[in-house]
């Protein structure tokens, strides 16, 4: 890609995935199958950085999701660690609703010097709206932000509906929908999320599948203030989301606030 296209900006990569140099391979793959799509990469520390250093990434919001309560405690240390070992780090950790002690693992998320909490309903098998994913927001609004997974038609988890009912119950939780605010479902996404209080939204995982007119739009109807670049790496490389990226042909302006202001003024950075 053009250097000269990019090289002005500052880019924060908003939503990517780290594993265990144990499980990548293995994590990665599974991803891959679970979403019938070859991915670009393995989901190591180095990887990410190697793919987000090709178009001058200065941030990475890290995270990975516990498919099973007991993982909780594990995985956050693992993304705590990564981030002591990478300052351009910005680690989000994880909990599931089953967990024995919710707050204790909310505890430990902020103990661990990690910034908000990464939910994946679809993968964790839980409807985003359950009493039991209440008291994990019960716990965090007004304390730690959410990154949440939103859409896919296969599955009803983490429908725009229910990312909407999160809100209206939770109106000063700070809400990262990701994949402009549901995979495949963009649709029903904006007309359901446009125009929430606190309720943000990343750009990952989503260009592939439209066309640049429609997803500009998308973007404009939810506002560029309120949208995050980001990779879902190992989904994609870098590259290949910044290239759909300027493919919309937004102002200067809109790419600026995307790629990081945007970011930066939600998480008071
Ligand atoms: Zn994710």
């Amino acid at each position: 890609m053009d250097k000269d296209k990019y090289g002005q900006y500052e880019i924060i990569d908003a939503h990517s995935h780290i594993f265990p140099e144990k499980i990548a391979e293995i994590a990665t793959v599974s991803i891959g199958n679970f979403y019938e799509m070859p991915m670009s990469g393995c989901g190591l520390s180095a990887k990410l950085v190697e793919s987000g250093e090709k178009i001058g990434v200065s941030m990475y919001l890290v995270c990975s999701t516990a498919t099973t309560p007991h993982q909780t405690a594990a995985i956050n240390r693992f993304i705590a660690n990564e981030c002591s070992l990478h300052p351009e780090f910005y680690g989000f950790g994880t909990t599931h609703p089953d967990s024995e002690d919710l707050a204790a693992d909310i505890d430990m998320i902020e103990e661990l010097g990690l910034h908000g909490v990464k939910l994946h309903p679809d993968f964790q098998k839980f409807n985003a709206d359950s009493p039991d994913a209440f008291r994990i927001y019960e716990q965090i609004e007004g304390r730690l932000p959410l990154l949440i997974h939103c859409g896919d038609n296969r599955y009803d988890y983490s429908a725009p509906k229910r990312i909407l009912n999160i809100h209206k119950n939770f109106p000063k939780l700070q809400l990262m929908a990701a994949h402009l605010g549901g995979y495949q479902r963009w649709d029903d996404a904006v007309d359901i999320l446009a125009g929430l209080d606190n309720v943000r939204f990343d750009v990952s995982s989503s260009m592939a599948f439209m066309s640049p007119e429609k997803a500009a739009g998308i973007v404009r109807r939810y506002g560029a203030e309120n949208c995050f670049f980001g990779s879902d790496f190992p989904m994609w490389t870098h590259e290949e989301e910044l290239e759909r990226f300027f493919a919309l042909g937004l102002t200067e302006e809109e790419n600026r606030l995307v790629l990081a202001d945007s970011f930066k003024a939600f998480l008071g950075l």
